[in-house]
């Protein structure tokens, strides 16, 4: 039984679920201790119980420790099972991290599955739906399987309620390398607002064309969502490339102007435009899994994550097979796996 230190690295959920995911993916057992012991409110919550109790179902897995605050718990996967399932985290925990834990278990299953997945779908520190629509899934795709995702309902902080269905045709993964991203097509600013003030869009898309002055101003537009929806707000900046296309994000929150939320977004995405990259800062750590289940690939990106570095760790311990990285021209950094 693999035993796993959760407050190592990252020491977030992203230690459980990628651990979940691996065991699933392996069939090593394994027990973790001090989950998510680098995080300032340390333990289990809802949408980690969420994501774990998905991992059983899907994986026929016996799970001990599974509650909301546990900080310890054992992990002994089954085999799995494609299909239709439902999950709902109950909050505005991230659907899109729910996900993450079955995806490519799913991606290499027997037959397609149909998930559908409530709770939070634009919520701060986890992958919005358009980075998963836009960005994530068709690199996958390129990798065998086929998916399909749809939103049908947003889910904000903290009411949550949202619905998302994905739909995931397996295939054998291909091993691909994703060095050159091509050339830019165009850039998109989108400012989400349900059931708040529609000023705070306005504010956003400002602050986000100081920084991004070099796109158009047809490029910027304000959404406005069905109050139900809401409350919410998310900025959503998009950059399409020839072979990528990348989604940076921010997400309105009590207590922070809304200039400010657009200005980090927005440096965030002037500082991928910047380089040569193909992944952003989030697509990184969510490439390795499926790369290195693969057997081999490669990727260029910005700066390794704090979650790639955590993400390597965990896959070497359950698979044996190491990252390797190295500083490339114009800002990028080459990651090789296997
Ligand atoms: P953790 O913080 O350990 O729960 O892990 C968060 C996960 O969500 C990591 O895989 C991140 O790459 C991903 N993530 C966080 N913020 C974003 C974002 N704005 N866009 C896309 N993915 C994100």
């Amino acid at each position: 039984m693999i035993q796993i230190d959760g407050s190592e690295g990252e020491g977030g959920g992203q230690v459980l679920r990628y651990s979940a995911a691996l065991s699933l993916l392996t069939g090593e057992p394994f027990s973790i201790t001090s989950i998510r012991g680098g995080r300032a409110k340390p333990g289990l919550m809802r949408q980690h119980v969420t994501a774990l109790e998905a991992a059983c179902v899907i994986g026929g897995a016996e799970c001990t420790g599974l509650t909301i605050g546990s900080g310890e718990l054992t992990f002994r996967p089954g085999s799995v099972t494609p299909g239709e399932y439902h999950f709902a985290v109950g909050t505005a925990g991230s659907t899109g991290l729910v996900l993450q834990t079955m995806l490519v278990p799913l991606m290499l299953a027997d037959r397609p599955s149909r998930l559908v997945i409530e709770g939070g779908t634009h919520a701060v520190a986890a992958p919005p739906f358009e980075f998963l629509h836009r960005t994530l899934l068709p690199v996958l795709e390129r990798m065998g399987p086929k998916l399909a995702i749809s939103l049908e309902r947003h889910g904000f902080f903290p009411r949550g309620g949202g619905r998302i269905v994905v739909n995931i045709d397996p295939a054998p993964l291909r091993p691909i390398e994703c060095i050159e991203r091509g050339a830019f097509r165009a850039g998109k600013v989108e400012a989400l607002v349900a059931g708040l003030p529609f000023d705070i869009a306005d504010r956003e898309l400002k602050a986000a064309r100081k920084v991004l002055s070099h796109w158009p101003d047809h490029a910027f537009a304000p959404v406005q969502l069905p109050a139900e929806a809401g409350p919410g707000n998310a900025l959503l900046l998009e950059a399409e490339f020839d072979h990528v296309t990348e989604v940076m994000s921010g997400f309105g929150k009590l207590g922070v102007p809304a200039e400010r939320l657009a200005t980090t977004a927005a440096k965030r995405m002037a500082g991928y435009l910047a380089s040569q990259a193909f992944a952003g800062p989030y697509l990184q750590d969510q490439l390795l899994l499926p790369f290195a289940v693969a057997g081999r690939g490669a990727f260029t990106t910005v700066k390794l994550s704090q979650h790639t570095l955590t993400a390597a760790d965990l896959i070497e311990r359950f698979t044996g097979r190491k990252m390797r990285s190295s500083e490339a021209a114009g800002g990028t950094h080459l990651v090789e796996i296997g």
